[in-house]
């Protein structure tokens, strides 16, 4: 009887280890938040501050932007240069490749903790792109890990006792093709290492290349939660998407097609079309100091929620889509 008792704490020792606490379907009829690259409408995108920031907020995903550093290292950033984030045109000048940009695959991990992060600019001018978020070279920011993102938000998991999701985006597969390296190879590892294995883990996989994701999902017959990203046309590969897929991230305006003759916004058939195969649909960015033709960011999201009635949102500003949705529940 001890011997098989042992055995069994043996066991679930070594199984916990690495794991998630709860399991969770994606939930389907609650309207999820998405924080693009942590809180970045506050802190500078990608982050630990900027993800500690979405997390109190209340998000329900944070995002992840993942590409490989020289030593096989998943670094958290949105582009797979440097110099738009970071100081490295100061500290590695002569590791500039002939196009003028500093690639990421060019360093080693312990050469990019060594780069500060900022509030992201113009590497021409230095000027901040949004220039209302927080000022650019202040304080101090680093790179890290996508390993090291993921105990950050699983030590949080622990220490509020909430489930929070990961969102990582495999960054430019065929870049990392043509560098010598399969990235979403080291990608499922390294989520397969912290537990997320399937559709109830609490993970949701994206990326823009089609082509990658039917791989991700037939070749390396991986279980978990897949997000088609689209920019243009996506209806007519829907049927196919959904063959591979869980969901689609479109850009929002491929969903909200500008104004009819009485003023009122005009809705595609995109989303309604997804849903008729089941597929989620996750749009993209919505940014309260980047509205475009909406009046205001409570419009937007009203159009965009429950008029077109996506899924979910990835917002650089959290607080307010949370914000939001509690008022219309
Ligand atoms: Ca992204």
């Amino acid at each position: 009887m001890y011997r098989f008792l042992i055995l069994f704490l043996m066991l679930s020792v070594s199984c916990s280890e690495h794991q998630p606490e709860q399991k969770v379907e994606i939930q389907k009829n609650k309207k999820v938040v998405i924080a693009h690259r942590g809180a970045s409408g506050y802190l500078p995108e990608h982050t630990l501050p900027a993800k500690a920031m979405a997390y109190a907020m209340g998000a329900d995903y944070l995002e992840q932007d993942v590409v490989l550093s020289k030593d096989d290292v998943l670094v958290v950033i949105h582009d797979i240069h440097l110099e738009t984030v970071t100081d490295v045109a100061k500290k590695f000048p002569m590791k500039k490749r002939k196009d003028g940009k500093y690639y990421v695959i060019d360093f080693t991990f312990e050469e990019l903790k060594q780069l500060n992060v900022s509030e992201r600019f113009d590497p021409a001018t230095g000027k901040a792109v949004f220039p209302n978020r927080f000022p650019v070279f202040t304080s101090a920011f680093k790179l890290h890990s996508l390993q090291e993102e993921i105990e950050f938000i699983q030590g949080l998991n622990i220490s509020t006792g909430k489930n929070i999701g990961i969102y990582p985006e495999i960054k430019d597969p065929a870049f990392h093709r043509k560098e010598g390296k399969d990235i979403s190879k080291i990608v499922l590892k390294v989520l397969n290492d912290y537990g997320y294995k399937t559709k109830k883990d609490n993970c949701i996989l994206q990326c823009f290349d089609a082509k990658e994701l039917k791989r991700i999902r037939n070749e390396y017959k991986s279980e978990l939660f897949l997000v088609q990203l689209t920019e243009f046309k996506t209806d007519e590969k829907l049927e196919e998407i959904a063959t591979y897929a869980d969901g689609i991230g479109p850009w929002y305006y491929q969903i909200i097609d500008g104004k009819d003759k009485n003023g009122k916004w005009k809705i595609t058939n995109l989303v309604a079309n997804a849903h008729k195969l089941n597929l989620t649909v996750h749009a993209y960015t919505f940014r309260a100091d980047q509205l475009g033709d909406f009046n205001s960011f409570e419009e937007l999201l009203q159009v965009a929620l429950y008029e077109a009635n996506v899924d979910g949102v990835f917002t650089d500003f959290p607080d307010k889509a949370i914000g939001f949705i509690d008022k219309n529940k």
